[in-house]
């Protein structure tokens, strides 16, 4: 039974102390295959993460994967969709890897992925976005090394929202008018944007951490503070407020660059700027080299998020990571494409990039990374591709995932 609550005999858990994650040279590492290419994907990750590690450090740093159930796979063995069981056990091993998940219709579950995000916290969405030399629509992708943080439990993700006709829309209608005064159409539906300082300041923590981590030297907090005030515009505020009260050492906000240092950033700070949401969906066409990391509230953070992956091209290549308080789970933005489910065709570098930032950038084991994505651009390079970028190749000859997997292990 995959969904026992029974770890590996071998290995040894991550630990979370005073805010930080301590790796053992023997981490587990969970993980499930999830619904549809779930189970390729995964199982070719697994294959160049461990080829990785082994290349890196020769023996003396091994992964032990713990695999549980989740998706169709756990509904046939256990009767439920998401396993108590399953989320144990992420909570246990705080490095955790998944696939893509059937959205269920009618089960009870809005989402899986929303089930879990809530279960675990994960309160921040990490999207790195990178190009690897595959066909894209930008002209300069060279430019582009971008890592987005979304904010992943408020804002319109909570979708509190109520029908024009429902009784809580005439009931806020009705304290709007009496208590302040304020006329809403009763035709109009409604939605609420709550957006905390608790909620901002967690998330501009980690991308300030992430930032000193990997010697990434801008952070944008991208906002819409000139029409959403209380909300958008506070966020800009309190994400400020981190930077200057927590990081007081480590940054240089835009503003003092212009008033202090004559208008160029001192070399060992990290910039802190902040652009208009609209504004930076337009900038990172624009002026792709002038950003680089990019910390969002919700809605704005999933509208710049896919932009960014589209601009350099392919959702088999979008990798993500969602994280929490001592904890995340990778996976790729892509979902099951059932339609290719079994056919070993689906290009699996969206798993497999996941995969490497959570074994590089959060567990900390940079060379693995490293690896990886030389290997993927030596592949792409050599038009070594699966169907999805063959296409956009004039000439080249699509490979299965099995055999992408091989060329990247000999990569390795
Ligand atoms: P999808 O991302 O699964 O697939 C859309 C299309 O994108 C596919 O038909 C295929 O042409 C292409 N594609 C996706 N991944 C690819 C890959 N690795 N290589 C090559 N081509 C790839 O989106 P969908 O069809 O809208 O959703 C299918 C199911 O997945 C739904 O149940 C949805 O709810 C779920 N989903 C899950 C997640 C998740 O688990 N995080 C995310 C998105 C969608």
């Amino acid at each position: 039974n995959v969904n026992e609550l029974k770890p590996p005999s071998e290995g040894h858990f991550a630990k979370y102390e005073n805010g930080k994650l301590i790796v053992p040279d023997d981490p587990i590492v969970a993980f499930f295959k999830g619904d549809g290419i779930g189970p390729e994907i995964v199982d070719s990750a697994i294959k160049i993460v461990d080829a990785a590690v082994s290349k890196a450090y020769g023996g003396k740093r091994k992964i032990t994967w713990w695999q549980v159930a989740a998706g169709e796979e756990a509904e046939k063995e256990c009767g439920t969709l998401l396993p108590d069981a399953t989320l144990e056990a992420f909570k246990r091993a705080r490095i955790n890897l998944k696939g893509p998940l059937t959205t269920p219709v009618g089960s009870g579950f809005r989402s899986l992925n929303v089930a879990i995000r809530i279960a675990l916290d994960l309160y921040a969405n990490i999207r790195p976005v990178k190009w690897y030399g595959q066909p894209a629509p930008h002209c300069h992708p060279e430019k582009i090394d971008w890592v987005i943080f979304r904010e992943n439990t408020e804002d319109v993700y909570m979708g509190i929202e109520f029908p024009w006709n429902s009784p809580e829309a005439n009931k806020i209608r009705d304290f709007f008018k009496k208590e302040l005064k304020i006329e809403l159409r009763p035709d109009a539906g409604i939605g609420i944007k709550p957006i905390s300082k608790f909620g901002t300041q967690r998330l501009m923590r980690r991308a300030l951490e992430w930032a000193l981590r990997n010697n990434i030297k801008r952070v944008t907090i991208q906002h819409k503070g000139n029409i959403q005030k209380y909300t958008e515009g506070a966020f800009r505020e309190w994400a400020y407020e981190v930077a200057v009260n927590e990081f007081r050492d480590y940054v240089v906000t835009e503003d003092e660059v212009n008033t202090k240092f004559g208008g160029k950033t001192p070399q060992d700070k990290i910039l802190v700027n902040d652009r208009i949401a609209d504004n930076m969906l337009q900038q990172i066409i624009t002026r792709p080299g002038e950003y680089n990391i990019i910390v969002a509230p919700n809605l704005n953070g999933d509208y710049i998020s896919d932009e960014a992956n589209a601009l350099v091209g392919g959702i088999g290549m979008a990798a993500g990571m969602d994280m929490g308080d001592g904890i995340a789970v990778a996976e790729p933005v892509h979902g099951t494409a059932p339609k290719y489910a079994g056919k070993n065709v689906i290009n699996p570098t969206a798993e497999i990039l996941s995969a490497a930032v959570l074994i590089g950038d959060y567990m900390g084991w940079r060379e693995v990374k490293v690896l990886i994505e030389n290997a993927i651009k030596n592949a792409i390079n050599n038009k070594q591709v699966t169907y999805d970028l063959a296409r956009e190749m004039p000439g080249v000859q699509p490979i299965s995932t099995s055999e992408y997997t091989d060329v990247l292990i000999g990569y390795i």
